[in-house]
């Protein structure tokens, strides 16, 4: 009798222990994971043009973003859905291959390896003798277009798959590179799409945005002729060229398929065309990613 009480009381003491110990282990599990924070890329394996997304998982209740870093350039990181998401541009001029993405959390640093893939893009041969044609951009224009290009707001207007600006087939597409004279021009790539839509048809708003740059060819933008620049929020901007009409003021906010203007040949410009850039953090992306994915 004496016995087996004992040995039921022993029991008893070891399902205590027991079950201490699993809290225990449960509870360091949550609380102190190996990892800070995690990351998903998308595209999963990214082309040349793309633009790659990180989608950072922070732990609960973190409102200070991490800081994100692809080589030496520092992205910027906004909070979405519980964590943070940064969006990375890449380009026909870099190198395919493996980049290094370092993520800075407090102390914490967490190294991820992405590779981008090559892509073949179209080339264009132009040949030409004596001096360049005169229709530089002037300085007025270079300084206007840059801040704009280089804008970063904190809101994020965009929504779901941008739409055509324009109902004209594309011409051009992203990424064309050319040789002057049998030379590759290294800095060189189309900084956009071309769409061929007729002279005067519609121009329009491929997704939500505020309208930050206004420029008419009269007023010095030899170049870019008629342009309107849309901020979509989070250093991604739209910038619409060569066009014969702006329906548009500073300031205003556009919906998707709000009229921007009207397709023209201002600026450089050798027939009537509508060049339609997109950019993330300053740098010029292919939009057809934009088009067919929806990147929120
Ligand atoms: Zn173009």
């Amino acid at each position: 009798m004496k016995i087996s009480k004992l040995v039921l009381f022993r029991n008893w003491q070891y399902a205590l222990i027991g079950a201490i110990a699993l809290t225990v282990v449960i509870w360091s599990a949550v609380k102190v994971p190996g990892l800070a924070l995690s990351a998903k890329f998308t595209p999963a394996s990214p082309r040349l043009g793309e633009t790659l997304v990180v989608n950072i998982t922070a732990t609960a209740g973190k409102t200070t973003p991490p800081t994100v870093k692809m080589g030496n350039k520092t992205y910027p990181a906004f909070a979405v859905g519980g964590g943070f998401r940064v969006m990375i541009p890449t380009t026909p001029l870099e190198k395919p291959g493996d980049r290094e993405i370092t993520i800075t959390d407090n102390s914490d640093t967490t190294k991820l390896k992405i590779s981008v893939a090559d892509r073949k893009f179209q080339t264009q041969r132009i040949n030409f003798s004596g001096g360049k044609s005169g229709n530089d951009a002037t300085e007025m224009e270079l300084k206007q277009v840059a801040a704009f290009k280089a804008t970063v707001s904190p809101e994020k207007l965009w929504n779901g798959k941008f739409i055509a600006p324009n109902q004209g087939r594309t011409i051009s597409p992203f990424g064309v590179r050319r040789y002057y004279n049998g030379e590759l021009a290294m800095d060189y790539y189309h900084r956009g799409l071309d769409y061929a839509g007729g002279y005067g048809s519609a121009v329009v708003a491929p997704a939500a945005g505020r309208v930050v740059l206004v420029g008419y060819e009269k007023n010095g933008f030899r170049v870019h002729g008629n342009v309107v620049g849309l901020d979509h929020g989070q250093g991604l901007v739209s910038i619409f060229m060569h066009m014969s009409k702006i329906a548009v003021e500073e300031g205003e906010m556009l919906d998707p398929g709000d009229r921007i203007g009207a397709i023209g040949t201002t600026g450089a410009s050798t027939g009537p065309h509508l060049h339609w850039g997109l950019y993330v953090n300053g740098v010029s992306v292919d939009p057809v990613q934009w088009r067919s994915n929806s990147i929120d």
